[in-house]
């Protein structure tokens, strides 16, 4: 349900329709806009029973049901995007944020130099994963605890933020210690122990597709996280899984514009994961850009030839740097559309 206060509601009439919902049993999120206040309350069962009971309380101007089975992350719940504020960036306002560094952290040397790297072509945030979900048992598993002491070095001597995946929720509140953005991989995104545990972590989330799920499962995951208590929600698309084998995973691009449609987390892509293949990666970061997705993850290390996985994806630093540079009329572009989107949403 949607409910929609009178403008200059009181505070108690607010109170009151809050109790109300709980006592129906109901969870509830309130956003106070400018004008007026707007709940949100889900929970089980059939609505109808509190919607008229809350339909007749002082403040109320109407109740109405949400559609669809995604409630809070919908944009019938929620018509202007959710901005997240990290590392001096705003994710899902006018700045298109880029995320980047190698797959994993392998040393200190290897993550600093990363670091300096993309700071110094223009990313607001380093990656590294120190805990790694890898197909073989015995590939390399990541340093773990030692990786994220050694991202909060990166951060100490770049001042970029800090995405770096959590695996198991077990691991919450140690890597959230550590990063300013959780990455949740493909292969957790119904991993829902952990998604419920991300509702109190206290720190925004990146939930990546998973390469077997719809847009609809992804945002029934992300909605696990927001009923959970934590808004600070973006969608990643890193490819999915289809007959074709050309590329590592197909990329869904259009997913990018639909889900802009369906919800109001901002949408990052990553176009190593999606293609496998650096020579693509550039390519598509434009196509990310046209297509109006908030940002980019990629994967950038300093020897790709070295790196310890996901090398062949990996772009070497000249080639991030050029990409960067080269994105510069896109995000131009971007930015003018953003500015005249959010001037029609007001
Ligand atoms: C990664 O970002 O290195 C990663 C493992 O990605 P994904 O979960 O999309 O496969
Ligand atoms: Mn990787």
């Amino acid at each position: 349900m949607i409910i929609s206060m009178r403008l200059h509601a009181t505070k108690e009439e607010v109170a009151n329709v809050c109790d109300r919902i709980k006592e129906f049993g109901y969870k509830v999120h309130s956003i106070e806009g400018e004008q007026r206040v707007v709940i949100g309350a889900v929970g089980v069962g059939d609505v109808t029973p509190c919607l008229e009971s809350l339909e007749a309380m002082p403040g109320v101007e109407k109740a109405v049901r949400i559609s669809a089975p995604y409630k809070f992350v919908s944009r019938e719940f929620r018509s202007a995007k959710t901005e997240i504020e990290v590392a001096g960036a705003i994710i899902g306002r006018d700045e298109f944020v880029v995320m980047a560094g190698p797959c994993s952290v392998e040393s200190e040397a290897q993550i600093l130099e990363s670091a300096e790297i993309v700071a110094r072509a223009g990313a607001k945030l380093l990656r590294g994963g120190a805990f790694k979900p890898r197909t073989s048992p015995y590939d390399f598993q990541g340093l773990e605890i030692e990786g994220l002491k050694l991202l909060d070095k990166a951060r100490r001597a770049t001042g970029l933020g800090i995405i770096t995946e959590v695996m198991s929720d077990r691991d919450v509140e140690l890597v959230a210690e550590y990063a300013d953005i959780l990455q949740i991989g493909a292969r957790n995104m119904q991993n829902f122990a952990l998604l419920k545990t991300l509702g109190n972590c206290g720190r925004p989330v990146l939930l990546k597709r998973g390469m077997s799920s719809t847009v609809k499962e992804l945002l029934m995951s992300a909605e696990y996280v927001v009923a959970h208590g934590n808004s600070q929600v973006m969608l990643c698309e890193r490819g999915i899984r289809t007959f074709e084998t050309v590329t590592r995973n197909t990329c869904d691009i259009v997913a990018v514009a639909v889900l802009s449609e369906l919800t109001h987390l901002p949408v990052i892509l990553d176009p190593s994961h999606a293609t496998g293949k650096r020579s693509l990666v550039p390519a598509l970061s434009r196509a990310a850009v046209a297509i109006g997705a908030d940002g980019l993850l990629v994967e950038m290390h300093p020897a790709p030839e070295k790196a310890m996985s996901d090398g062949a994806q990996s772009l070497d630093p000249k080639q991030f740097a050029q990409m960067m540079k080269d994105l510069q009329p896109h995000i131009e572009l971007w930015k003018r559309a953003r500015m005249t989107q959010t001037a029609a949403a007001v």
